[in-house]
This record gives C-alpha cells, sequence and structure tokens, in this order.
C-alpha cells in the first residue's frame, strides 16, 4: 500500500477507535553486561568485548547483574509497579545467527515488576492514565551486519558479519496494556508516553536512554475497531521505532492504513512491520500470528530473583522527583507556558537547560540557547541535544560573555558554532577567531567618526532631524567592526557626534 491509498486520518478515526500497546526496550548504562563481566562500552572493534558467557560457548556459567537488578526495580516502582517477592529468568528460544546461545535470557511469566502505570501529559496540560503490564529483564543481541546488497537488509546481501560486543547487554522492556479510549489522539498519546518514559528513565539515573543511538527504542502495536465494538481487532506491531516523532507518526500512519484495508474489506494479518523515516511509512516484516512458538522454559543456570522486602522499600524511599512534578516545579520558576514547557520536554532540552542554570546562566538565556540556535543544529544534524558537543557550562559561559558585554547575539552563535565544530570552548574560539565586541571606546569613537566622513549624505539627513538614517551609520560601523560592536552604543555615539537627541 502506498501512502496515497491511505484513508485520511480524519476519516478513519470517524469510523474507527483505535487500540494501542507500546513495548519499549531501554539499554541500560551498567558498566557490564547483564550475565557475564564483559564491558558494555560499544565503541570498541568488534567483537571484542565478549567472553565464553555471552557468546554461548559450552560451559560457561551466566551470573546476574546486581546493578541490572537494581535498576529493574527502580523502574518498576517509577511505575507504580508492583515488585515480585520471587521471579525467574526465562529462556527464549530462537535460531538467528545474532544470538550466538540460540536463546535469549529473557522473563515470561514472571516478571520482576507488573501493573502499574505512568500518567502522561497531553500538549493542553490533559493527564492520560498509562497502563503498564510489566517490565521485565532481558538482554539485547548482537549486531549483524549484511554486506554486498544495495539495501543493507539480509536480503540481496553476498555474506554477514556479526558483532556480538551488544549481546548480552542489560535491556528492560516496559510493556502497556492495550491503551483505549485515546481516540483521535492516540498518536499524541504514543509519543507523550515515550517522552515521559524516557524523562523518567534518565531521572532515574539508569541509563542515558537516548533514542537515536538506539538506548531506547519502542515498538508501536497498533489495530482499529469499529465504533462501539468491545473487541480487539488485529494488531500490526511496527518495530524498533526510534524517535519521539516517529512514534508519533507510525502510529497515525497504521491508523490510516489500518482503515483503508479494513474499508475495503481486507482483514489486517498479524505481522511485525518496519517503519521508513523518509515518507513515514511502514511496509510488511514477518508474519506473526499466535502459532509462533519460542517454547519458552525457566533458565536452569541461574537462581531465582528474590528481592528483599526491605530493599524495595528502601530503593522506593530513593526515588527522585517525578518528571512531571519536577516539569511543573520548573515551569513556574521560570514562567512558561505549558506548551513551551512540552517543546522542551520532546526536544529532550529540560535536563541541559538546569545543567546551564546550574552552571550559572539565567534561566531565560538558557531557554534561549537550547531551544534555538542549538536545537536546530540538532535538528539538521540528526542528533539530540545531549549528544551536541557542547556543555552546558560552555553554554552557561557563552551566556555570561554575553551578559558581560564582550559578546553579542550575532558573535554569541559564531562561538556557539566554533565550539560544535570542535574549535574548543567558548574562550578559546573567541580567542582564536578575534570574536569580542569593540567595547573599546577610542576604537569605537574612530569607527564612527570614519562612518560619518565616508556618509556625509546620511550624516547631513541626521543632523537635519533625520534619525531613522541612523541606522545606515550603525549598520557602516558594525560591518567595519565585523559585527563586534555593541550595535546600541554605536547609535549613542553617532547621535551624540552629530549633536542630535532622540525624541
Ligand atoms: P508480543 O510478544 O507478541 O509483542 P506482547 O504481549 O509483548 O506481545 O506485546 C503486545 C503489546 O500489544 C502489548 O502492549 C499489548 O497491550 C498490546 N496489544 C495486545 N493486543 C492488541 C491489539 N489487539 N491491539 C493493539 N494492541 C494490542
Ligand atoms: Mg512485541
Ligand atoms: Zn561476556
Amino acid at each position: 500500500m502506498t501512502v496515497t491509498d491511505l484513508v485520511s486520518y480524519e476519516d478513519a478515526l470517524a469510523s474507527y477507535d483505535p487500540v494501542m500497546g507500546l513495548e519499549v526496550h531501554v539499554e541500560l548504562g551498567t558498566k557490564t553486561k547483564m550475565f557475564c563481566g564483559c564491558s558494555t562500552e560499544l565503541k570498541q572493534d568488534a567483537n571484542s568485548q565478549t567472553c565464553p558467557t555471552c557468546l554461548g560457548l559450552p560451559g560457561s556459567l551466566p551470573v546476574v547483574n546486581a546493578i541490572g537488578v537494581e535498576s529493574a526495580v527502580k523502574i518498576g516502582l517509577a511505575l507504580n509497579c508492583e515488585i515480585a517477592e520471587w521471579c525467574r529468568f526465562a529462556r527464549k528460544n530462537y535460531f538467528y545467527p545474532d544470538m550466538p546461545k540460540n536463546f535469549q535470557t529473557s522473563q515470561y511469566d514472571e516478571p520482576i515488576a507488573f501493573n502499574g502505570y505512568l500518567d502522561v501529559q497531553l500538549e493542553d496540560g490533559e493527564i492520560f492514565r498509562v497502563q503498564i503490564e510489566r517490565a521485565h529483564m532481558e538482554e539485547d543481541t548482537g549486531k549483524s551486519l549484511h554486506v554486498g546488497g544495495a539495501t543493507g537488509r539480509i536480503h540481496g546481501a553476498s555474506h554477514s558479519l556479526l558483532d556480538y560486543n551488544r549481546a548480552g547487554i542489560p535491556l528492560i522492556e516496559i510493556v502497556t496494556k492495550p491503551i483505549e479510549g485515546a481516540g483521535t489522539r492516540a498518536p499524541e498519546v504514543a509519543k507523550a508516553y515515550v517522552a515521559e518514559l524516557r524523562e523518567l528513565i534518565k531521572a532515574l539515573g539508569v541509563s542515558e536512554a537516548r533514542m537515536e543511538q538506539g538506548q531506547m527504542r519502542c515498538d508501536v502495536n497498533l489495530s482499529l475497531r469499529p465504533h462501539g465494538r468491545e473487541e480487539f481487532g488485529t494488531r500490526s506491531e511496527t518495530k524498533n521505532v526510534n524517535s519521539l516523532r516517529s512514534v508519533e507518526r507510525a502510529a497515525r500512519f497504521e491508523i490510516q492504513r489500518h482503515a483503508a484495508v479494513l474499508n475495503s474489506g481486507g482483514t489486517i494479518v498479524q505481522e511485525t512491520r518496519h517503519f521508513h523515516e523518509e515518507d513515514g511509512s511502514t511496509t510488511a516484516g514477518r508474519i506473526k500470528d499466535n502459532a509462533e512458538d519460542y517454547r519458552y522454559f525457566p533458565e536452569p543456570d541461574l537462581v531465582p530473583v528474590a528481592p528483599a522486602r526491605e530493599w524495595v522499600e528502601e530503593l522506593r524511599k530513593g526515588l527522585p522527583e517525578l518528571p512531571r512534578v519536577r516539569r511543573n516545579r520548573l515551569r513556574e520558576e521560570w514562567g512558561v507556558s505549558e506548551h513551551d514547557m512540552q517543546s522542551m520536554l520532546n526536544a529532550g532540552a529540560i535536563d541541559p537547560i538546569v545543567a546551564t542554570i546550574e552552571a550559572g546562566a539565567d534561566a531565560a538565556s538558557a531557554r534561549k540557547w537550547w531551544m534555538g540556535e542549538l536545537a536546530r543544529n540538532a535538528n539538521e544534524s540528526g542528533r539530540d541535544l545531549a549528544s551536541l558537543p557542547i556543555t552546558p557550562e560552555q553554554v552557561a559561559r557563552v551566556t555570561a560573555l554575553v551578559k558581560e558585554g564582550s559578546l553579542n547575539d550575532k558573535l554569541a552563535r559564531q562561538v556557539i558554532e566554533g565550539v560544535l565544530a570542535g574549535e574548543g570552548g567558548p574562550d578559546d574560539v573567541v580567542e582564536k577567531r578575534g570574536l569580542k565586541v569593540v567595547s573599546d571606546e577610542g576604537a569605537l569613537s574612530t569607527a564612527v567618526d570614519e562612518a560619518i566622513a565616508a556618509n556625509a549624505g546620511i550624516a547631513d539627513k541626521i543632523r537635519s532631524g533625520k534619525v531613522a538614517a541612523a541606522g545606515a551609520l550603525v549598520g557602516a560601523v558594525m560591518k567595519a567592526t565585523r559585527g563586534q560592536a555593541d550595535a546600541a552604543r554605536v547609535r549613542e555615539l553617532i547621535l551624540e557626534k552629530l549633536g542630535v537627541t532622540e525624541g
């Protein structure tokens, strides 16, 4: 189905009621893997971070990562879940070369956390409660690189390379109950849920949850049912959607596609689908009917996990302020609207802004740079704000230079550009590029005299009372000083020298 065959979003929602299920995988930020001592540092040579356990060699035995369990409990608590008194790992059996053991160690019918909820705030401030089915522990797979084909997919490739550095990295999978009642706002709810979850994960300090780096990815399950029908329709499952915007677009596209299929009398097949950034469409993956059989069974090599109640209560007491509560507090402190706060949340800007304020900037300047120049740069380079090569301290330094008058906004933008380009910190860039507002009165005065001399006609106009013409002289001075003069001061000097007062 091509994009043009879709039913319009409004028409789809006029006939059908969407039901969604969101499965989010979060890669934990532990130093070592879930069941062995290998480093989780990924920027290493292929297969250098491996050992007999994560390669599944005979005779090797796994040991559970305590920080992994602690992180899972924290996530469960923050999602208002019950924490299992006793649970086990399970083997999910399947053959695919990215999992060298031929099974993935996961949890099945005994998740560590279950029956919770997460309240998410929609753009108009309304709170929507998303019910959580479970959060369970598992491990990531290795990475396959399909070589020789045009698309990078296995189809058409001549051979595949495997890198097991990622195999065994701890993951927490968080699964919602079917989300009903969102109606036309289903895509917005999906995005808001993933955004809120990402903030929560970051606040807990268990992962940096950078979606563009795959540290957090979302499978979007979606089905439609005619208005008034109880029973759910057949769902599709769009896999590994890795940005907030894409989550929203994938849900939207699937609503329109399902409606088109159903309207034409077709049936939806239960299948996985791939999302395409370029046009926001999805295409079929593999058929996934209920006959899919992973032959789950309890993992015999690992002892059960039985978190002591006192420990769980201790972790509960140590939970940080919830992101939504914190956002409301910050919104009041900063005096911004709900909508502005939502934009900052979606841009992942809240933490960088807070850190910039902590480094000495005032709130308005910190917001201005992160949501302006830096957000634009992040967008253009397809990165998120947190991974831009500039620190909150450096942004704070730029705001300090503006405040003390040694940079104006235009120069500050160049300084930021220099920092992002790897030319060093703000002071280095100022130094190397020679970017400083000319505040030396003598130099400014000379520049103004020169501009007046070179533009005698304009100067006469100003003398005769046409103060508006001063702009042209200010422009000439700014040009002569390569934008490095304080424009307001230049204007004052011009009027002073020409003996006019504004009024
Ligand atoms: P699977 O392993 O097949 O992905 P899960 O139970 O892990 O199954 O996840 C399925 C997700 O889809 C859950 O979030 C669930 O709430 C949701 N879901 C189940 N049935 C439907 C349906 N008919 N329509 C939409 N979502 C559904
Ligand atoms: Mg799934
Ligand atoms: Zn290992």
